[in-house]
């Protein structure tokens, strides 16, 4: 089938952040008309600015959807304590997440009535979630058999049915594979796209993190949980979080619960009450603890509650 030159396929292309997907905006732009999704995750590190600020500057309409909240939230977690697939090296439930994306993505399509769903992913590039089979399998279990276009390992995967159909010109897509990101930094300077450091920034994908995680997922866990999860010390089911420098000391201070300040040099402690329990107790188990980690002899403490 011949492309009617005149109408532009539409594409909706999912952005983690990372090199991959922008390269693959820019990519495809010549071949469709396209808008973007980023899917704000509760794990991954929040790319938020630095999307806005490249599509604002390559002219590409955004679409954002926060899944640290509401509903999303509840059901991100929901896969995260049982993904229907395996896990990677830590917690990381990689291919239910893709599913969960395209999904959200298959939404949106359907909302603002786009042809196809784009995604950066690279044959080979994670073990888990980018070999052939699971590629394959994701698209399948988010009901989008032959709808995901990767434009950047498209030669090596089979013909999605945008391709087969003529929307998209095969020959303009890309055969990349593996781990070595040498036709990607090529790519970066032919576009002159001045971003990202590769990859990286998902919670779940270290093992330090998600010891301290596994325990709590038994929980109702907060977004405000899964952020402090990654700093201080931890004790008591992370009721009580001790900083372990200035700048935690820091942010502690700002997140609500009622913080203990040493009036000397020390750890600031975050204390989390749960319904029920005994504040003064708790109070007292935090001062010890501030005392311990101190090199000074603390004496005095502030306590604030918000
Ligand atoms: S690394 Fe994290 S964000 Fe990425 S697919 Fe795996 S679980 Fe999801």
């Amino acid at each position: 089938m011949i492309k009617n030159k005149d109408k532009k396929v539409k594409a909706l292309i999912l952005l983690s952040g990372g090199l991959d997907s922008l390269l693959v905006s820019k990519l495809l732009q010549e071949q469709a008309k396209i808008e973007t999704l980023y899917l704000k995750l509760p794990f991954s590190k929040d790319k938020t600015k630095e999307i806005k600020k490249f599509c604002k500057e390559n002219k590409i309409k955004l679409h954002i959807v926060d899944c640290t909240k509401g509903k999303l939230f509840k059901e991100y977690m929901d896969m995260i304590r049982k993904p229907k697939f395996s896990r990677g090296t830590a917690l990381n439930p990689c291919i239910d997440c893709h599913i969960f994306m395209l999904k959200k993505a298959k939404k949106l399509a359907k909302k603002i009535k786009v042809d196809i769903i784009v995604t950066g992913e690279v044959l080979g590039e994670r073990p888990l979630s980018q070999n052939k089979k699971a590629l394959l399998l994701i698209e399948k279990e988010a009901g989008l058999k032959e709808k995901v276009l990767r434009p950047l390992s498209a030669k090596l995967l089979p013909e999605t049915e945008a391709e087969k159909k003529g929307l998209i010109e095969r020959n303009k897509l890309l055969d990349i594979q593996g781990r070595q990101r040498k036709k990607q930094i090529f790519l970066a300077k032919k576009y002159n796209i001045t971003f990202p450091s590769p990859g990286g920034g998902c919670l779940l994908c270290e093992k330090e993190y998600c010891k301290k995680l596994k325990f709590l997922l038994k929980k109702k866990l907060t977004y405000q949980d899964i952020k402090l999860l990654s700093i201080g010390r931890h004790f008591f089911a992370s009721q009580i979080i001790l900083g372990k420098n200035e700048q935690e000391n820091k942010l502690l201070e700002k997140e609500k619960g009622i913080k203990i300040i040493p009036e000397q040099p020390g750890p600031t402690a975050l204390i989390r009450l749960e319904k029920k329990q005994n504040k003064e107790k708790l109070i007292k188990k935090a001062k010890t603890l501030i005392r311990k980690y101190s090199k000074h002899k603390i004496k005095k403490f502030e306590i604030k509650s918000s």
